[in-house]
């Protein structure tokens, strides 16, 4: 089986799915350029559940992983009792990103590679992402990237033509704001280059980005200003607080799910270290709080899911990001950062025991597939009980 998968690669298994089980529905919303934030569900039953990848478009293996778990469900090859639960399924919050970044891929590891090699150019960015982080720290270097010169004919023209407008504002962005080469394959905003997560009228990056400071990312990419439209971390395209047509139309359906339905918690997926984020004594500072019911069964769910998939539990410490506050606003919300190692959008896709090795390094896409398969279906039955005894 195929793991690394592009965009168009995603849409065709998503279209292949049985549709008597998965079952397409109207897009959630539109992009600024015109792309459906795609909707399916599962079952008919009372009880809601949402599940979510790829707001950060770099965190490729999110979306894959939502996908291939809807997959498993098409095949009968897991069960979740359809009569009892609805499923959301957002397979692309952010389709505009995952269309930058899987054609920035595609670059260098065509459609029809041998699984050898894409493992081993997996490899070789998760290594070159490594030596860049220990550069950063070591030599206070912040110059050209290694895994972003393996990617450096990755420019806007690697796009599709089809997807026109989008490589306009890339090549606009590009312009203005002096991007690196090669950091296409980084991209984790949308096509306006806002970072969706970091899209909040909350953000603590405002106040400083309208001070004039330059803020720069970490390690392997410190080479890249967040303050400004780009691959990473920009809270908004040029208005403080304007908020991206993604998640003005996430936000709308968690609402209308919540509002209409018995809706009983939602999983989040980014990839960034094998890590179940919960909410914790939120009333002090959460600008979004209204009560902290939700708060200690987040914990207890996290818990669960946790163990389940032999992630460790993190606390959120701060509330400036749009999923602190869909997780305060709505009932147990779990984002579930998949596996250990960081370096994305390809490490996550190593599949190999090198002699030695460490457990965290040892066939990482399969067990980020089956541990959290698992705890999905570990977890929902306690998110069901949690919402019946109201919380
Ligand atoms: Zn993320």
């Amino acid at each position: 089986m195929k793991r690394l998968l592009d965009y168009d690669e995603m849409q065709e298994l998503l279209s292949s799915l049985d549709n008597s089980i998965i079952e397409k529905q109207n897009p959630i919303g539109y992009s600024t350029f015109g792309y459906a934030i795609d909707h399916y569900t599962y079952g008919n039953g009372k009880y809601h559940v949402i599940i979510t990848g790829g707001t950060h478009s770099s965190e490729l293996i999110s979306n894959v992983f939502v996908i291939r778990f809807m997959e498993k469900l098409s095949k009968k090859e897991i069960f979740i009792d359809p009569k009892i639960y609805t499923i959301h399924f957002i397979p692309f919050v952010n389709p505009e990103g995952t269309i930058i970044v899987t054609s920035a891929i595609r670059t260098l590891i065509s459609k029809d590679m041998p699984e050898d090699a894409v493992q081993t150019y997996c490899l070789a960015y998760y290594r070159n992402c490594q030596i860049e982080g220990d550069y950063a720290i070591n030599y206070k270097d912040n110059s050209i990237k290694l895994q972003q010169m393996m990617f450096r004919h990755a420019d806007y023209n690697c796009l599709d033509d089809k997807h026109k407008a989008l490589k306009e504002s890339l090549k606009f962005l590009f312009q203005k704001y002096d991007l690196p080469e090669g950091c296409l394959i980084n991209w984790s905003s949308n096509g306006r280059g806002v970072d969706l997560n970091s899209n909040v009228e909350s953000s603590n990056f405002i106040d400083r980005i309208t001070n004039g400071e330059k803020i720069y990312d970490k390690l392997h990419l410190n080479n890249i200003i967040r303050s400004n439209p780009g691959p990473v971390g920009c809270p908004y395209y040029e208005i403080p607080g304007e908020i991206e047509k993604e998640n003005e139309a996430l936000f709308n359906f968690y609402n209308k799910i919540n509002t209409e339905n018995d809706f009983i918690g939602s999983l989040i997926y980014h990839s960034c270290g094998g890590l179940v984020y919960y909410l914790d004594g939120h009333n002090k500072i959460n600008p979004w709080a209204k009560n902290d019911s939700y708060a200690k069964n987040d914990l207890k769910l996290a818990k669960i899911y946790a163990s389940s998939a032999g992630y460790k539990l993190i606390s959120e410490k701060l509330y400036t990001t749009m999923d602190a506050k869909i997780r305060t606003l709505f009932p147990i919300t779990l984002l579930i950062e998949l596996g250990r190692v960081r370096a994305t959008p390809l490490a996550q896709f190593m599949d190999f025991d090198l002699p030695g090795s460490g457990e965290d390094f040892k066939y990482v896409y399969t067990k980020i597939m089956t541990h959290n398969t698992n705890a999905i279906l570990d977890t929902l039955p306690a998110m069901l009980e949690a919402y019946k005894n109201k919380f």
